[in-house]
């Protein structure tokens, strides 16, 4: 893995994640974060987790079955539900628990899982692990999807796909899957771990945004440790959908209830991106100020209009030198490589947070341009 540039090491932060941050000893700015809103450290998110720590405590101390379910879990799948109007959400402790748990409980060895090929890592081992049979369609390619669907032969159809795709930023055809979804009596489910908080006029993600609730999109997907700051995921839909789950999503009923004390700085995110749409609003206009930027220095562009802003390189080498050389200049931006990305597609995956300001995008292009020479 070494001699093919595909060796991969992690850097050690020091104090708190956000746009200015210590990496192995060094200050940089981070331009690799999905901390798009800049919550991850804000201090009322802090907080909101120690006053439930200090009446509460650390631990859940069980599955939520048993006797770990506290009453800041159930507030917050109650707000989460409210806000996104879906009538329940079904807390988890991780994104990669969610999808493989929904997907393995609504898909077995005689149905048919349908999904696009650039989905998230936790999709694709849910489709595999789940038994059923698994069709990918090319990257939002709706007559790939149509394809697929026809193919598809099982007794029931789960279609899955990424909202926002979260190496690439574009965003699924959305409507028009639902509507395939709907001519094939296919289940839609949507990973909206990028969607959320960022997209939509409260932030309320990528399916609304497009106009879609329940009847088009039954499965949503979303995680709290991207735009919210916090860590964890939820599912939300119907009530018969989160009682199933409850009975069959192994990584929900056999896994330990995450820390009361997270979902309380949730909660507390929650608010923040319904009461503070400036955060979203100056997020969006740094994503227009780098595009523009790009545009003037000849910085190569891919379609995206979301905060994931990739810069396509090729070569896992290139990616790794541009990366290393932004790096020297003070600007921190990672190499996405194999197998987190299809081969030749090598990139620099740039992400926005609300919290940068003018001159460290300015400062970023310029690096960018430099490095690129
Ligand atoms: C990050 C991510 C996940 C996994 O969520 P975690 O909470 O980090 O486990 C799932 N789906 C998508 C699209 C993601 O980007």
């Amino acid at each position: 893995m070494r001699a093919r540039a595909l060796y991969r090491t992690r850097r050690v932060i020091e104090g708190a994640h956000g746009v200015r941050i210590l990496v192995n000893g060094r200050e940089c700015l981070n331009f690799c974060s999905n901390d798009y809103l800049g919550l991850a450290a804000d201090p009322r998110l802090a907080a909101a987790a120690k006053a439930a720590l200090d009446a509460g405590g650390t631990g859940s101390g069980a599955a939520a079955l048993i006797s770990g379910y506290n009453r800041e879990h159930q507030a917050l799948e109650e707000e989460l539900a409210d806000f996104l109007g879906r009538p329940r959400a079904l807390l988890f402790s991780s994104g990669w628990a969610a999808n493989l748990g929904v997907i393995r409980a609504l898909a077995g060895r005689r149905d048919s899982v349908i999904a696009d090929e650039l989905n998230h890592a936790s999709l694709i081992d849910g489709g595999r692990l789940s038994g059923a049979q698994y069709l990918r369609a090319n990257h939002a390619d709706l007559n790939a999807w149509a394809v697929a669907l026809a193919a598809a032969d099982g007794e029931q159809r789960l279609a899955v796909t990424d909202s926002v795709f979260s190496m690439d930023g574009d965003i699924a055809p959305l409507p028009q899957l639902a509507e395939l979804c709907a001519t094939r009596d296919a289940t839609l489910m949507v990973d909206d771990a990028h969607g959320l908080g960022v997209l939509g006029p409260h932030g309320e993600g990528a399916v609304h945004a497009a106009g879609l609730g329940v009847p088009e999109v039954p499965v949503y997907v979303a995680t709290l440790g991207k735009s919210l700051g916090c860590g964890g995921a939820f599912v939300a839909g119907s009530e018969a959908l989160i009682e199933y789950l409850i009975q069959r999503a192994r990584t929900w009923v056999f896994s330990t209830a995450p820390p009361p004390a997270i979902a309380a700085a949730a909660r507390r995110a929650l608010r923040i991106v319904r009461e503070e749409p400036q955060h979203r609003e100056r997020l969006l206009a740094n994503v227009r100020r780098f595009r523009a930027g790009a545009r003037q220095l000849g910085i190569p562009l891919s379609d995206s209009e979301t905060p994931i802003q990739p810069l396509v390189l090729g070569q896992e080498q290139r990616a790794l030198d541009l990366s290393q050389a932004l790096f020297d200049r003070g600007y921190w931006v990672a190499a996405i490589r194999p197998p987190t990305v299809p081969h030749g597609t090598s990139r620099l995956r740039i992400t926005f947070s609300a919290a940068h300001t003018a001159e460290q995008i300015d400062g970023l292009l310029e690096g960018l341009a430099t490095g690129l020479k």
